[in-house]
């Protein structure tokens, strides 16, 4: 025997040996060792393969040792190769160690030639079947072993069936198919220069050496490429050669694929087609229609028995759902392929769930198993798996879901129509925060620009409504209300459907299904909070976004974003009257009416989170974001003094018009006179004017507020420490809901939250206003008023002075959008917008750090921070929030980072709490 061996029997071939058996010849180790009915066979190892590759040739000896194993399935089948009685046939199969569907083939029926093709007919009484077995194998041999293209044997293939009258292949009679396949051996000595070896161990050493190098071909290496792997993950292919077996010998014979437990559902029961009288590839093949495996309880019982019992083997052996191939020759079942199988979020928390149940597999398998990203498919509606729609366009995925509705181009005719109860789209170029009320209203966001982490990516997703961003196939003209998608129109009002999962845009209704918290995704994710050690946390910023969040299991809100609130159509006013206001007392003035109605929103959200933590930022944004653009008040102010100019032509036109003849102003007399009319009321009360006056008022504004980079300027605590009128209000709505609340009973425990924080004065600085209006407050409402004080991290300099932070702060909370930015010097919407894709394609860097935390940098930043302020307080809470708190990998780091919790939007929020998990499980194996 040669050192290292390179050919191994089923029966020997250690089945843990992925890498050198490749998966499927692994597999079949495993099931020939655990007793089940697999054919003869043995496996070629992907060592061979990769010293044929590096010589191109065969290893010495190789050939002498596949001769030795085909003697040895002779002696187990009792068939003989090249034999006229009972020949052997095998089938000769590639298999890496990764999954390559497709990207390699397969020669079946090897061992035919004109010999022992009579053994076939004489054998089988069926010269049909025998004729069509080998002409498949010379199409076959001849394409993947010499190269001989498709082409010639289909142009063969159709003379033959025009001759006889034929539309499917299966028409074809034994006397047609023997024709085609001496057509096919013509082709294959014309294209080759001889004729197709007879004898089957050259078939097969050529064979084995096309497998070999299939493995370099364009499609596979491509494949490679496309997938990552790599050759850790896979190198070379390994060659099965196993004994043929045949489904299409009689009413007692089959073919079929199943999976051990329904992939869309995860129910417990065998699930999968066959096809009596048929051939593998006849099932894939669509020319007749499998039936349900179920039906083979009535057609062949003692079969189906025997399958059941095959899946309850492969299950208990693999403790994972399977996906097998088998074959039916002559009442004899034989497995030919299992592996795991790939299943839908659903059946793979429902499967988790029962194999835990039934003692196959531990919690920690049962977390483990699941990819996190998976469960977002779980909470949002899909489309009905059965249309047949063909979409319009495609951007980017931004916010999984489907929606169907009116579309709208602008947020204000959304809320009205979406506010009268119609279902309505909103459709834009890219959305500000202005448009928030629009959100509310709509099913969905469509928009032509941003990537996946734009404003309308972001909001939608908090909201978790769907959102397809990007989508540059769209040409929109807000002006004459259409959008044109190729060669469609599409209108306001024209209904659409769009898929954020997917990110495809359809015309029309499609049907959507709902989704819902079923009972075993709920056992999951119990299980998950027992083994996780992080704290999963929700950003909301409203009472119903907070009740969604703790329905889906938040332990508390880690961010409410009081900005979110003030953007509100009835509220937006007041804001914009607060920001006008030229002293302190007018700006006082506009703040008393907002301090009720924050005082409301936070008791709403403190009653729904009642007894969990709800973490309030102060008011982040610069105050610019509240105003309307100088190009949108240009254009109002435009047309407000159009108005005014037209007012003073209409009362001269009477004195005009005299000018061209006296006579003229008496037949116009009437209508004049009206309009005359309108126009005086319309002057007196000043309207007109004080919409313009308004208007200036605002354009001043914005123009005084302009500033060169206003996500590096004047926001966050800088704004509130330079007026301090708009914190004070804030931290007092939320201290005195945070009172009522104690008054009613209520376990409240608000967190007062600092923005933008880059110096431990501006923190002492806030802190002395909480501590001032908690003393008042307390006193006024008699009780205490539970309240803790913390910062967002998310300047540089904040994670540099993480100490002297930390001695104020109780608590943290990495704001890792824009420490993101920040770290990079980065402006997000520029860099998605220009480089950043260029650079991800390119490989200068592995992801886009706003989508995949940067553990390199930025992490480094974090756990700088958070050492250092540990060390200065050791009580010291830690959290992020931001879109990565919601993603797995960067969940994983912030459990290897020691912090206590991850706060993320709801819809994220069973993600998070399952990659918690899986963090935690990971550090302990
Ligand atoms: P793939 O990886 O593309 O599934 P396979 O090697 O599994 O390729 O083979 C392709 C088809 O041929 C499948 O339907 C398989 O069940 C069938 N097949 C492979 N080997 C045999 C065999 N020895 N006897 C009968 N059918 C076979
Ligand atoms: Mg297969
Ligand atoms: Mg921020």
């Amino acid at each position: 025997m040669r050192d290292p061996k390179f050919v191994y029997t089923f029966e020997e071939g250690d089945s843990s040996n992925r890498m050198l058996l490749g998966g499927k010849g692994a597999n079949l180790c495993a099931m020939t060792q655990i007793g089940l009915n697999v054919p003869p066979g043995f496996i070629i190892t992907t060592a061979a393969c990769l010293a044929y590759l590096a010589h191109q040739r065969l290893p010495d000896g190789l050939m002498d040792d596949i001769r030795e194993h085909v003697a040895d399935l002779e002696r187990k089948t009792g068939r003989t190769f090249g034999s006229a009685t009972r020949p052997l046939l095998v089938s000769v199969r590639s298999g890496s160690a990764m999954s390559m569907p497709g990207m390699m083939d397969t020669i079946l029926n090897l061992g035919l030639n004109d010999t022992t093709l009579q053994g076939l007919i004489a054998e089988t009484g069926n010269a049909r079947f025998a004729w069509d077995a080998y002409r498949r194998f010379i199409q076959l041999f001849g394409k993947i072993a010499m190269g001989v293209p498709d082409e010639d044997f289909d142009a063969a293939m159709a003379v033959v069936k025009q001759k006889h009258g034929a539309v499917h292949d299966v028409e074809l009679d034994a006397g047609a198919l023997e024709e085609l396949a001496r057509a096919f051996l013509e082709i294959y000595r014309a294209r080759t220069g001889e004729p197709l070896p007879a004898d089957p161990r050259e078939q097969l050493e050529r064979s084995v050496e096309a497998v070999f190098r299939s493995w370099n071909g364009k499609r596979a290496v491509d494949y490679r490429r496309q997938f990552k792997i790599t050759t850790a993950m896979a190198n070379g292919t390994a060659v099965n050669v196993c004994t043929m077996v045949f489904g299409n010998m009689g009413s007692d014979s089959a073919t079929g694929v199943g999976f051990t437990r329904n992939p869309g559902t995860g129910e417990n029961v065998i699930y999968g087609e066959y096809l009596v009288n048929a051939q593998g590839e006849d099932v894939v093949a669509g020319i007749r229609t499998p039936k349900p495996i179920a039906a083979m309880a009535q057609e062949m019982p003692t079969l189906y028995r025997e399958l059941v019992e095959l899946r309850d083997k492969l299950e208990s052996h693999y403790r994972e759902v399977q996906d097998f191939e088998f074959t039916i020759e002559r009442g004899r079942l034989y497995c030919l392929q299992t592996r795991n199988g790939k299943m839908n979020a659903r059946a793979m928390v429902t499967s988790s769930v029962d194999m835990f149940a039934g003692g196959l597999i531990t919690k920690e398998k049962a977390l483990n198993r699941i990819n996190a990203i998976l469960l977002e498919q779980l909470l949002v509606p899909t489309l009905d798996p059965n249309h047949h729609e063909r979409s319009l366009a495609q951007g980017l995925p931004a916010s999984p879901g489907a929606a169907s509705g009116a579309i709208v181009f602008d947020a204000d005719t959304a809320a009205q129509r979406g506010e009268a109860g119609e279902k309505v789209i909103l459709v834009r170029e890219e959305t500000k925060p202005e448009d928030i009320h629009g959100f509310f209203a709509a099913q969905a966001i469509l928009t032509s620009r941003g990537g996946k982490t734009s404003h309308a990516a972001v909001v939608a997703r908090g909201m978790g409504k769907p959102c397809v961003s990007g989508c540059d196939a769209i040409a929109i003209d807000v002006h004459g209300r259409t959008a044109r998608i190729g060669d469609t129109t599409l209108h306001e009002g024209d209904v659409i459907t769009i898929d954020g999962t997917t990110g495809n845009v359809y015309a029309g209704r499609i049907p959507t299904v709902e989704a819902q918290f079923f009972g075993e995704l709920a056992t999951l994710l119990g299980w998950a909070d027992e083994a996780a050690r992080l704290k999963v946390m929700a950003n909301a910023d409203t009472p119903r976004d907070a009740a969604r969040a703790r329905a889906y299991g938040a332990v508390g809100i880690g961010l409410c974003r009081t900005e979110r609130m003030f953007n509100d159509p009835q509220r937006l006013p007041i804001v914009q009257q607060m920001i006008l206001a030229e002293t302190p007392e007018e700006r006082r003035a506009a703040l008393a009416k907002l301090l009720p109605i924050q005082r409301a929103d936070f008791k709403g959200i403190f009653q729904a989170m009642a007894g969990l933590p709800v973490t309030v930022r102060l008011l982040d944004p610069p105050m610019h974001e509240f105003l309307p653009t100088v190009s949108q008040l240009e254009f109002e102010i435009g047309h407000l003094r159009n108005l005014q100019r037209a007012a003073r032509s209409v009362a001269e036109l009477p004195d005009t018009l005299k000018l061209l003849d006296p006579e003229l102003p008496r037949d116009y007399v009437e209508s004049l006179g009206k309009l005359q009319k309108s126009l005086a009321q319309y002057k007196e009360n000043k309207r007109g004017d004080a919409a313009l006056e308004r208007r200036e008022a605002l354009l001043r504004k914005v123009h005084a507020l302009a500033e060169v980079n206003p996500m590096l300027g004047h926001r966050g605590v800088r704004l509130g420490l330079t007026h301090p009128e708009i914190y004070e209000m804030q931290i007092r709505a939320v201290l005195e809901a945070a009172a009522e609340c104690v008054k009613e009973g209520i376990a409240v425990h608000p967190e007062i939250m600092v923005p933008q924080v880059c110096e431990a004065e501006e923190l002492v600085r806030v802190k002395a206003m909480v501590d001032q209006l908690r003393a008042e407050i307390e006193e006024r409402y008699g009780v205490r008023v539970p309240c803790r004080f913390g910062t967002m991290v998310e300047v540089v300099r904040a994670c540099m002075t993480a100490a002297r932070l930390a001695e104020v702060a109780e608590f943290f909370s990495f704001g890792t959008n824009d420490l993101t930015q920040a770290t990079f010097s980065f402006s997000r919407e520029d860099a998605e917008n220009k480089f950043l894709p260029k650079y991800v394609e390119s490989g200068i860097l592995a992801d886009n750090p706003f989508e995949m935390l940067d553990v390199t940098g930025v992490g480094r930043l974090i756990r700088l921070a958070v050492d250092e302020g540990r060390a200065a307080r050791p009580q010291l809470v830690v959290g992020i929030c931001g879109e990565h708190g919601g993603q797995p990998d960067a969940i994983a780091f912030c459990h290897d980072a020691g912090l206590d919790y991850v706060s993320c939007s709801a819809p994220r929020v069973p993600i998070a709490r399952l990659a918690a998990a899986q963090a935690s499980l990971r550090g302990r194996t």
